[in-house]
């Protein structure tokens, strides 16, 4: 697999970004207690922490991680808990930030996890979405980008552990 063309260049996603957390900070100005930024680990942590530095009001971090690809580009389907939240959310505004929604399953998992909390409200914010393979809805109320159906890699996203540190979105190519 090699790296292929660059999908989305690291300043459109810097804008873009900065768009998000404006219609954040305005959504949650009122939140008497600071707004819980959950990321999945690894790969959204890239979005998130830049997500978090052009927030104006007061965040959380916490971080959850799942495995449901292996080292392959194809879902497997099947998702499992690997680091469970260590703040307690109920009662608390909280934010889930992905790096990409593909088929669903990883979200809607993962949205039912932390709803069994009760969280005084749960919103999902991700930078990629691939719309056409979806096989569970997911409510998106932040959206970076729709792309098509490709395997990237790049700001936060991995092949095998790699090209997680550019700042750029690419196609993988075989
Ligand atoms: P879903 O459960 O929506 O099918 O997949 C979600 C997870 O699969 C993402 O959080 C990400 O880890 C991985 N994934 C899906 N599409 C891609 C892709 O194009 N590139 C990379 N690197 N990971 C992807």
């Amino acid at each position: 697999m090699n790296l292929g063309r660059e999908l989305i260049s690291g300043d459109a996603i810097q804008r873009r970004v900065r768009e998000l957390a404006g219609d954040i900070s305005r959504d949650y100005r009122n939140a008497e207690r600071p707004i819980i930024l959950l990321s999945v680990l690894k790969g959204s942590v890239c979005f998130a922490t830049d997500l978090s530095r052009h927030i104006t009001v007061p965040v959380n971090f916490d971080y959850v991680a799942v495995s449901s690809y292996g080292s392959g580009t194809e879902s497997s389907g099947h998702v499992q808990l690997l680091k469970d939240l260590t703040m307690d959310v109920t009662g608390r505004d909280v934010l889930m930030v992905e790096d990409i929604i593909d088929t669903g399953l990883t979200t809607s998992f993962l949205f039912e996890h932390v709803q069994r909390h009760r969280p005084a409200s749960l919103k999902l914010c991700v930078l990629l979405n691939k719309e056409e393979r979806r096989i569970t809805p997911v409510p998106i109320s932040y959206k970076g980008f729709d792309i098509p159906n490709a395997f990237v890699v790049g700001y936060g996203l991995d092949y095998d552990e790699l090209y997680r540190n550019l700042t750029a979105v690419h196609v993988l190519e075989p």
